[in-house]
């Protein structure tokens, strides 16, 4: 098992370092541990070291674990972040605590006529594709506003933002590139009137580049879990 507490401090420290280049308070920028292809153990000695916020990204896999681990459900936060298919909405409406994935209005209205009435309303944010590219999730910039006051309407979810996985870009006036894009969209929908807090982009490779570009959510796996295998 890798140093679990030591990679999460260092995480800390990159994100404190670059908030007050960008003189941002580095505690409006919540870290989220991607747990993904880790046993519950690893996500247990997290928690032990202070981490809340889990990131999951195989509905089969984080229920497993989400079980394994019922025992500290009331100190977690488990968030969706992979792609998430009409079938599988089910037990993510009833497991997790926000999707940041909701790339159509459709898993949108599934999510919320499943989320129970016993749990809190399901925060959601909107995946927008900032590349372009044709294979990528996410809805088309052009598109995000309608979709999001659409979402935003819906009963059991609270609409909390925007979420994007830019395609890997070298320098970080590269990364910083589709980064400005969302929280640029992100401040319009605000200015039409939605009420949004969170901006869930940045990951082990580019958080420096998302959080001078406003993200409030980094996405991070590889630079506290390791390299993942996904042989088995
Ligand atoms: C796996 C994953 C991450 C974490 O990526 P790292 O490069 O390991 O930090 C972040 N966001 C999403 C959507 C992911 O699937």
């Amino acid at each position: 098992m890798p140093d679990l507490a030591h990679n999460l401090e260092a995480v800390q420290q990159r994100i404190a370092r670059v908030a007050q280049q960008a003189g941002r308070e580095p505690r409006s920028i919540a870290l989220l541990a991607v747990s993904k292809t880790f046993p519950a153990e690893d996500v247990r000695a997290a928690h032990a070291a202070g981490q809340r916020a889990f990131g999951e990204n195989y509905v089969q896999e984080a229920s497993a674990k989400i079980e394994a681990l019922a025992d500290l459900r009331a100190s977690l936060e488990w968030h969706f972040i992979g792609p998430l298919q009409s079938n599988k909405t089910k037990p993510v409406a009833q497991l997790f605590d926000w999707v940041h994935s909701v790339d159509r209005l459709k898993i949108a209205q599934r999510l919320s006529e499943q989320r129970p009435d016993t749990l809190a309303p399901l925060n959601v944010c909107l995946q927008v594709n900032v590349s372009g590219e044709e294979s990528k999730s996410g809805v088309a910039p052009a598109e995000a506003a309608d979709v999001a006051q659409q979402i935003a309407a819906l009963p059991r979810l609270r609409l909390r933002g925007l979420m994007s996985i830019p395609e890997p870009a070298g320098s970080i006036d590269e990364q910083r590139v589709p980064h400005r894009l969302l929280r640029e969209l992100f401040e319009q929908l605000r200015a039409g009137g939605l009420d949004l807090d969170t901006l869930s982009m940045g990951m082990s490779a580019d958080l420096e580049a998302a959080v001078l570009e406003g993200a409030t959510i980094v996405r991070v796996g590889t630079a506290i879990f390791g390299g993942r295998d996904y042989s088995h």
